[in-house]
């Protein structure tokens, strides 16, 4: 498997993690994660944009330009062969002995892989699956996509062990995402996200929904907290992200949502993304 550091080819066998990389001991970094379809980066601009907010949140320097990590995700493309698949990609504040305050004169350190994804719909997206409100037991820097992702992983495990493909988080009485994902509930005909903050990361897919997709489907979202039993009494809900794209939650916690299927609204707004899709990568 082909993966790059710091923009050069290297094989995803080489031993890439120096002990002293401050990713690797403080989770000192940031990532994202893009979806590849037909060859093309999907929304690549908007990862991008992010991963800049990311780093300045940070203090780390972005010493790569925006047509430099274009030309790193193509060239990762071209050289796997894969054309449906996602592109991790990572930036630590780089190596220097440990030590917790942030080191002077290092060089961020970029790594990169790629995976193949199956461009098909799967059962989850096409049927709808289970989620379970979990409590959301993340630091108070959700904005950030930073490495530190352990209590993203003990709720996606918790999900897991109850037989749910999401855990949906909440915290202080309000819903706030999904562990790998933004959470939407449709009520009245409008639908109803945490508000951009602190306690969640605004994600690309979220950012397409509310303004390339809703406004095409004269649909209303608004951002508003909203309680578990608000959610539970949901006319449909779903979850949205880069690796599942929209996927109906048809039951949270063993109880349906609505009639227990895919609702039409959560059906369109799938629909309209794939061909968002189509439309970018020409599939
Ligand atoms: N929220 C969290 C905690 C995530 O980890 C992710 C993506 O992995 C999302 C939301 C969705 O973001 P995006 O649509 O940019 O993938």
């Amino acid at each position: 498997p082909v993966g790059l550091l710091d923009g050069k080819l290297i094989d995803l066998s080489e031993n890439v993690v120096p002990m002293e990389d401050r990713g690797h001991q403080f989770g000192d970094g940031v990532y994202e994660v893009t979806r590849v379809y037909n060859g093309h980066c999907f929304a690549l601009k908007l990862h991008v944009d992010r991963l800049y907010r990311s780093l300045r949140e940070l203090s780390i320097p972005a010493v790569y330009t925006y047509e430099e990590l274009a030309e790193f995700h193509d060239l990762l493309i071209k050289e796997s062969g894969i054309a449906d698949g996602a592109i991790y990609l990572q930036i630590t504040r780089g190596i220097y002995p440990r030590a917790h305050g942030f080191p002077e004169n290092v060089v961020p350190r970029l790594t990169m892989s790629i995976r193949p994804v199956s461009a098909a719909p799967d059962k989850n997206k096409l049927e709808g699956t289970k989620g379970l409100l979990i409590p959301d037991e993340r630091w108070l820097r959700c904005d950030i996509k930073s490495l530190n992702l352990l209590g993203n992983v003990m709720g996606k495990q918790k999900a897991k062990d109850a037989g749910c493909f999401e855990g949906i988080q909440v915290r202080d009485g309000f819903v706030t995402e999904g562990t790998s994902s933004n959470f939407f509930v449709i009520k009245d005909g409008v639908a109803w996200t945490h508000p951009k903050s602190n306690l969640i990361l605004t994600g690309v897919t979220r950012t397409l929904i509310m303004e390339k997709i809703a406004p095409e489907l004269g649909l209303i979202v608004v951002e508003k907290k909203f309680d578990e039993a608000f959610a539970k009494a949901a006319e449909e809900t779903f979850i949205s992200g880069t690796n599942s794209e929209i996927v109906p939650i048809v039951a949270l916690n063993g109880q349906p949502v609505g009639n227990g299927g895919v609702g039409p609204i959560t059906r369109k707004i799938q629909d309209a993304y794939w061909a968002l899709i189509d439309e970018e990568c020409a599939r």
